[in-house]
């Protein structure tokens, strides 16, 4: 098998709306076919102008009562919550869902890697955004990659954040061996791996929180694998969300 290669993108700029991104990117990195680009969701978010200025934002009753209980910004909680398709949990942080289907801390809504008073958004559509880059660097190079959107993610049980997929295209989100036998012949049952999630984690270590200013990642040389895109539990299916759900929003 050939190594796996992992490559930071180098000498990319502040992002602003309006920036080709895919056209920025291969400038500045050769693509071979089978590369698997990830994307912080960050700079996609920049270039299409999801961001607003907390100056902007008028909060409502809800927002105001939230941003007591915990500690925020009022303008800041109302970007949350207009954000948000379902709230989860209230405090001590608001967790809610995207139309999208992801489950985030704030519904994403960051506010570092930008001007002061600035917020970003997730991109509202981010499996479109993973097609379009792909597409685009198609056209531009004439590659055939695979594109993953990343966004740093909080989780359960376990302290630190990790990257998390949230949008990808050119591969299935779940690698699944279910069907499959062990080394020792018994049928795998439920074994289903998450590999978009599991690239996007070691992207996001390559990427950095801070100021490393590399939001774009090269996998090379990662085997294929074939499975299923629905990384998202049902809502049947998340005993969590129900859990919480049942907690805070009565
Ligand atoms: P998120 O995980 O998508 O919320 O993005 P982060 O804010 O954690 O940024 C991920 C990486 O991208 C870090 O290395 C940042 O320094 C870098 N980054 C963020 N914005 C920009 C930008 O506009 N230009 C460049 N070159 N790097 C950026
Ligand atoms: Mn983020
Ligand atoms: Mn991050």
């Amino acid at each position: 098998m050939e190594q796996i290669q992992v490559m930071g993108v180098p000498g990319l700029p502040l992002i602003h709306e309006g920036d080709a991104i895919a056209a920025m990117i291969v400038d500045r990195i050769q693509m071979r076919d089978g590369d698997i680009l990830c994307v912080a969701s960050t700079i996609y978010s920049k270039s299409k102008g999801y961001t607003k200025t907390l100056a902007s934002i008028t909060p409502s009753p809800r927002a105001e009562r939230l941003a007591r209980l915990n500690g925020e910004d009022p303008r800041f909680v109302q970007a949350v919550l207009d954000a948000s398709a379902d709230i989860i949990m209230e405090h001590p942080f608001i967790l809610s869902e995207l139309s999208f289907g992801h489950i985030g801390v704030r519904a994403g809504v960051d506010q570092s890697n930008i001007e002061d008073g600035m917020l970003i958004f997730l991109p509202p559509d981010p499996m479109g955004a993973a097609r379009e880059l792909q597409k685009e660097i198609k056209t531009l190079t004439g590659s055939d990659i695979g594109v993953i959107i990343t966004d740093t993610c909080g989780r359960s049980f376990r302290r630190g954040q990790t990257g998390n997929a949230i949008g990808w295209s050119g591969f299935p989100a779940i690698r699944d061996f279910r069907g499959d036998t062990d080394l020792f012949g018994h049928v795998l049952k439920i074994t289903e791996e998450a590999v978009v999630d599991e690239i996007a984690g070691f992207a996001n270590f390559v990427m950095g929180e801070s100021n490393n200013g590399v939001p774009a990642v090269i996998f090379r040389n990662c085997p294929a694998w074939t499975g299923h895109d629905n990384l998202y539990f049902t809502r049947d299916e998340d005993i969590t969300r129900r859990v919480l759900k049942k907690e805070w929003c009565q």
